[in-house]
């Protein structure tokens, strides 16, 4: 199964990426000259469990893993590092992009990079909370966008969690088309619609609390 084209995301020269690195809403159409900030996102809860590796076989899941690593010369497309200098097993993980069109509802997959687990871990931000290492996120995307000052970490960090709670009130549409552009795998989406329970909506209402910093 080898890859078609080329990958939408490339970060090596120039080019015109449509924020391939996380929450494509936000930046339609930067040209990245350097490498990209580290963003943190978090998939909307009415999305879980329905990525990449629920809607193909595990064995294709391991080729586009794989093409992904490569590319990326089994480095950290945003840091350059790698896990095993982080005391990890792994170098590098597959983490995917998605865009989110929240007026029309659909989650459309643009594709995957290669992230070293620091750099994964802090990309996804409620899983970080879930676990206990929100901090441990906060001070990687600190080191890593350098430029930024700890307000403009909290502040990033807080819109991420008031965008997850408005998006988990809906069902996103999620379109997985790349994965037939890119590999030629025709992916039949299966995700159920997700009728929030009065649970849910007090989980989504409670994480208010990790908003603030002070
Ligand atoms: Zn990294």
């Amino acid at each position: 199964m080898p890859p078609k084209s080329k990958s939408l995301i490339r970060f090596k020269t120039e080019y015109i990426v449509p924020d391939g690195h996380t929450n494509t809403s936000d930046h339609p159409h930067q040209v990245r000259h350097k490498k990209p900030d580290l963003l943190t996102e978090m998939v909307p809860k009415t999305a879980w469990g329905s990525n990449v590796r629920d809607h193909v076989k595990a064995s294709d899941w391991d080729k586009i893993k794989e093409w992904c690593y490569k590319r990326a010369g089994f480095n950290c497309e945003i840091c350059g590092m790698h896990g095993k200098l982080q005391g990890r097993k792994h170098r590098v993980e597959a983490h995917e992009i998605w865009h989110y069109d929240d007026e029309n509802r659909h989650q459309t997959l643009l594709g995957l990079i290669a992230l070293c687990p620091s750099c994964h871990k802090s990309k996804h931000y409620g899983r970080a909370i879930a676990i206990g290492d929100d901090k441990f996120v906060r001070k990687h995307i600190k080191q890593i966008n350098s430029h930024w000052t700890w307000k403009q970490v909290f502040d990033h960090c807080s819109e991420a969690i008031s965008k997850w709670q408005e998006r988990s009130k809906h069902n996103y549409k999620l379109n997985m088309d790349y994965l037939k552009e890119e590999f030629g795998i025709d992916v039949p989406i299966h995700r159920d619609v997700v009728e929030l329970t009065d649970e849910d909506h007090e989980h989504i209402k409670d994480m208010d609390k990790y908003k603030n910093f002070d």
